[in-house]
């Protein structure tokens, strides 16, 4: 007998970042909402990301700064309990997720825990509901891809998913991948005492950055004692014993105790049938989108990570506020944001706007000027004088569109700069302004200066 379908009036996939408020508010305000969740609620911010790997480098980055004080005279015997600091990540992990459970609890959600497919137009299944609803809205997010390496099938490799299962940091590890993830982890891991080397394709970590930042980062982790294999590839895995071998395409061998892939991420659409309800993907399976968050399917929505986008949490909850908007009436694109990030190495690595590069591409007459943490009194005081800022104006009218910051706690700064492309201000604007001396924002109109 076929299933009764049944009419809702909002029906969300996956408990991300903005599908779960998306689906609190519905609810409270009396909708029928139906949630879908396949695995842990909060989705992989809360239970395999964001939360997890911060709690992680807290730890982390509190032993590297302890080590790197013998400059300022300060000598500390450093003795890291492995298995204190992943319960720790784990406790911290599991109040934010048991937090996602008590608010969808508490408004009244119909949660179904299983995987859903479209079965029809703006219809959704698991198990034996089908939902039907006005609109739908896909919050998927992504996957760890497994890069097609010779026996990886064969080797107990950990991921985003079960790298904070670890009862503590391994002895030796070998990383796949240095983009953000592959940085952030590795530069922990060994800042909690592994040995650790990390394996990426590109001539340059996070090879989308500008370069000088991309060396920054470089040289950061090579005097942390990361060993990195850049332009190199693994060629193949195996077990030997209870060690894994790494064959690399310069023909190095590496033993390790764990591996780790970081090596990009796939979008989880496969399972979704979207060709049921006539939703497009595009050559990479993520779900394509309009400017408002619209799919190929009138009354169907993606947001966060599986629309194709740049993954970062706060862009996901971004397009709840917009489908919010969108949905009671006022439309909002999703392009209408100063973008920012940051890297959570030490230094860090914060972006905001555009780089001059990529203002260029877009037809504007960028011009940028850089300042070097040892040009300003905070980084030489403090001994934090690796990194630099750039600010990126239109050299047309001086309007501030973008920058990078690289440095100790630099992902805090760069919001005054997001803040002011968002006011649309000028580089006189922040020359006119007086920074607080000693600090890193007494850079700032230092930096604003050298445009004149
Ligand atoms: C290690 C790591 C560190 C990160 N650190 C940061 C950071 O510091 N800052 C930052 O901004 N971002 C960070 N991110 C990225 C951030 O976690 C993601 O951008 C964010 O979680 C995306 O949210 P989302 O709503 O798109 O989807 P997700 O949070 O991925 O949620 C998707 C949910 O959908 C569920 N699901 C999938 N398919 C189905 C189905 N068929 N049926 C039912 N449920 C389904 C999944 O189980 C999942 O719970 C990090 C990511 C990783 C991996």
């Amino acid at each position: 007998m076929a299933t009764k379908i049944e009419d809702v009036d909002l029906i969300v996939i996956g408990s991300g970042q903005g599908g779960v408020p998306l689906a609190v508010d519905h609810a409270k305000a009396g909708k029928h909402v139906v949630l879908f969740e396949r695995g842990r609620l909060g989705g992989t911010c809360v239970n395999f990301g964001c939360t997890p790997s911060k709690a992680y480098l807290a730890a982390a980055h509190n032993a590297g700064r302890a080590r790197n004080a013998a400059p300022l005279g300060v000598h500390a015997d450093i003795r890291i309990d492995g298995d204190a600091v992943m319960d720790r990540v784990r406790r911290v992990r599991d109040e934010w997720h048991d937090g996602s459970e008590k608010r969808v609890a508490g408004a009244g959600i119909d949660l179904i825990r299983a995987s859903a497919a479209f079965t029809g137009e703006r219809t959704v299944s698991a198990g034996d509901r089908s939902v039907r609803a006005p609109r739908v809205v896909i919050d998927t997010g992504t996957s760890p891809a497994v890069p097609s390496i010779a026996g990886i099938g064969d080797v107990p490799y950990l991921t985003n998913l079960t790298w904070f299962e670890q009862p503590a940091p391994p002895k030796r590890l070998i990383v796949i991948g240095g983009g953000y993830i592959g940085v952030e982890l590795g530069q922990g891991a060994r800042r909690l005492g592994s040995d650790v080397t990390i394996v990426h394709g590109a001539s340059h970590l996070m090879e989308r950055e500008e370069a000088d930042a991309s060396d920054v980062l470089r040289s950061s982790l090579e005097a942390d004692g990361v060993r990195l294999a850049l332009g190199t590839t693994v060629e193949s895995v195996a077990m030997h014993g209870t060690t894994i071998v790494a064959e690399l395409s310069d023909g190095a061998t590496i033993e390790a105790d764990a591996l780790l892939l970081a090596a990009g991420r796939t979008p989880n659409t496969p399972d979704l049938t979207l060709d049921a309800s006539g939703i497009a993907i595009d050559a990479r399976g993520f779900v394509r989108c309009d400017e408002y968050l619209q799919t190929s399917c009138s009354g169907v929505y993606a947001l966060g990570d599986v629309a194709g986008q740049p993954a970062f949490t706060h862009v996901a909850w971004e397009d709840y506020r917009r489908l919010t908007s969108t949905f009671a009436g006022t439309p909002r694109r999703r392009d209408d944001r100063v973008l920012s990030y940051t890297t959570f190495t030490e230094p860090q690595l914060a972006r905001t706007g555009m780089t001059e590069a990529e203002a260029r591409e877009k037809g504007i007459g960028a011009e940028s000027q850089t300042i070097q943490l040892a040009d300003v009194a905070r980084g030489t005081e403090w001994n934090l004088e690796t990194g630099f800022m750039r600010l990126v104006v239109d050299g047309a009218d001086g309007r501030i569109v973008g920058a990078t910051f690289v440095g100790y706690e630099m992902g805090e700064l760069i919001h005054t700069i997001g803040f002011a492309i968002e006011l649309g201000a000028t580089w006189h604007d922040l020359d006119r302004f007086v920074a607080i001396h000693p600090t890193f924002g007494e850079g700032l109109p230092s930096l604003a200066r050298m445009f004149v």
